[in-house]
């Protein structure tokens, strides 16, 4: 009797432990970071703003590192008021530029949720360039951005339309048209290449002059 207990018990645990394997396999063939490994959220890929702008990426840290070849962890230093913690492994801090100011740079980590994902070296610098931008500065800085970061991408108007959506009412809501307008004048300005011809549906690409050049985006929104 005690041993049918037993073996009962195994059986359900061997069940139990299976059901987990299961879950974790899945787990393993969803989507990893590609910097970090940390399995990524299905609603990052498809609605969250994060998902949207760094696909396959945790975050900007995630994202950027892996640009700039960062591949692993390296030994903290220089944390002389917390001496204990210089050795630890650590994804390096990186920076990178502010998008409307030259005075400062944003440092980022790893896995800060939410100042990962920076953009601006403060309030004041979103303020300002959504004040000098104009109507629908930040819908356009974001425009700019998600082409920027993918210099070589091609995108229509609708694509660039979709990336805005979960921003809601802050980056404006745009639909296709009124996104395609905007790049009409992006166009005759030189900072977007328009691709295809009447037939077609356009695709526009980031200028290489604005990937390359010193000045922060936002000043060219
Ligand atoms: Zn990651
Ligand atoms: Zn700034």
């Amino acid at each position: 009797m005690e041993l049918m207990v037993a073996s009962k018990t195994t059986t359900q645990f061997k069940q139990k432990f299976t059901i987990i394997e299961e879950l974790k396999g899945v787990t393993i063939m969803g989507t990893l970071c590609g910097l970090c490994s940390h399995p990524l959220p299905e609603l990052c890929r498809t609605s969250d703003k994060t998902g949207q702008t760094y696909p396959g990426y945790c975050n900007q840290y995630c994202f950027t590192a892996f640009r700039q070849g960062i591949r692993e962890k390296v030994p903290l230093r220089n944390y002389s008021d917390h001496a204990r913690l210089n050795g630890h492994m650590v994804w390096p801090y990186i920076n990178i530029p502010c998008g409307w100011c030259s005075a400062n740079k944003i440092e980022i980590k790893h896995n800060h949720f939410g100042r990962s994902n920076r953009v601006f070296c403060s309030r004041n610098c979103y303020k300002e360039m959504c004040t000098e931008g104009g109507r629908r500065a930040f819908a356009r800085f974001l425009i700019l951005r998600n082409m920027a970061l993918n210099p070589t991408k091609r995108f229509t108007a609708s694509q660039l339309s979709a990336l805005l959506e979960p921003y809601g009412s802050i980056g404006g809501s745009l639909n296709g048209r009124a996104v395609a307008s905007i790049l009409r004048v992006y166009v005759a300005r030189g900072t977007v290449r328009a691709l295809g011809d009447s037939t077609s549906t356009k695709e526009y690409q980031i200028a290489s002059s604005i990937v390359n050049s010193p000045t922060p985006l936002g000043k060219y929104v």
